[in-house]
């Protein structure tokens, strides 16, 4: 399907008063850019997704979470951004080119289905919905009552035939808010088909940050005693050491903590009555698959990790050697940001049993919040 995805996140955001630019603030636990992504990646119905970011939010690239996206610079102003990526897609050549605002990370994977059913036996197709509120017009001095209904509010994603959208831009020398602008100024048709109403553009902090929240704290702790011939895991990952992790599973005592405070804040009890350890089917499992069902919980029941912090207690290995690798597969594993996840290295002054590298301990605060 070669059909591209434009996401037009070049905007300067001057209404939404916050340090960060409007398009990288998070919503829900994720950057308000990685939405739209996110559901069109979702849709499979592109070949190519295509991020337009404003130069000077460069450094806050690093923050998103995103793979097979192309990302290019945009312009002055949202004109000029959407035809740099118009003239980007020039050797892709897509049949059909989606045009969507950053502003808008709430729509579904519904509506770029209609869309895309519509745009078939047309050239352009703009979602729409109606005023909610009654409207006046001002004519002069004068106030006119308005019929509502009379009123299209356009939203985005809007499709349009690329190679039709890309010569009308190409040519246009006038100021147009979006591209159905074009095709209205050259009396061509676009069909207009319902919106939805959630998909609303966000234009100041109050339309994120009225969003109610409930935060839930969490705490693990596990230990293993170390024996020879056993690999060690410590986070996910294979760590070289003189011995591993005893245990029914392969003992990664990083991440029984974590499922254990991951258990608590949702108050689910604990990981012992998850995985039993009398029961067969779980005997050498890896805790990486341990932990799979319990995010999927989480996810599933709307709560978002919004902050952990582990301790690993021992004397060797070194965890600073693997701090990152282990930070790595842990967002990986947990499916969010490294950014909220810290681990210490503790260790006991070669005291008991674990200063004396027979045994590894963790102990995890987590806290987890649940959007309503
Ligand atoms: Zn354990």
């Amino acid at each position: 399907m070669n059909n591209s995805f434009v996401i037009l996140a070049a905007g300067n955001s001057t209404r939404f008063k916050t340090k960060i630019p409007k398009q990288f603030n998070k919503i829900n636990g994720i950057i308000m850019l990685e939405h739209s992504i996110n559901i069109a990646l979702k849709s499979k119905l592109f070949s190519s997704i295509v991020v337009v970011f404003n130069k000077s939010h460069k450094k806050y690239l690093k923050y998103l979470k995103i793979n097979n996206v192309k990302l290019i610079e945009g312009g002055n102003d949202r004109q000029s951004s959407s035809l740099n990526s118009l003239k980007f897609l020039r050797k892709i050549n897509p049949k059909y080119v989606f045009l969507h605002d950053a502003a808008r990370p709430f729509f579904t994977v519904k509506l770029l289905k209609r869309i895309y059913k519509n745009i078939k036996k047309n050239n352009a197709v703009v979602p729409y919905v109606n005023l909610n509120d009654s409207a006046k017009i001002k004519n002069g001095k004068k106030i006119l009552n308005y019929k509502r209904e009379n009123f299209l509010i356009t939203q985005t994603p809007q499709c349009f035939n690329y190679k039709l959208l890309y010569k009308l831009s190409i040519k246009n020398k006038s100021k147009i808010t979006d591209e159905s602008s074009l095709f209205i100024n050259k009396n061509l048709k676009i069909k207009f088909i319902k919106g939805e109403f959630s998909n609303i553009k966000i234009t100041n902090k109050n339309n994120i940050l009225k969003n109610k929240t409930s935060t839930f704290y969490g705490i693990g702790f596990d230990i293993h005693r170390l024996v020879k011939y056993k690999k060690l895991y410590l986070g996910g990952i294979k760590i070289p050491f003189h011995s591993g992790l005893q245990g029914h599973s392969d003992g990664d005592v990083i991440i029984h903590c974590i499922i254990d405070s991951l258990l608590g804040a949702m108050r689910k009890n604990d990981i012992g009555t998850l995985y039993p350890s009398d029961k067969n089917k779980f005997k050498n499992i890896r805790s990486t698959k341990m932990m799979k069902p319990i995010i999927k919980n989480l996810e599933d029941n709307k709560y978002v990790i919004n902050n952990l912090d582990i301790n690993l207690i021992c004397e060797n290995p070194k965890v600073s050697k693997y701090r990152n690798k282990i930070l790595n597969s842990l967002s990986r594993l947990l499916n969010v940001n490294k950014s909220v996840i810290n681990l210490k290295g503790k260790t006991v002054e070669k005291l008991g049993l674990i200063g004396k590298e027979k045994a590894i301990a963790c102990e995890a605060i987590v806290s987890i919040k649940k959007y309503e």
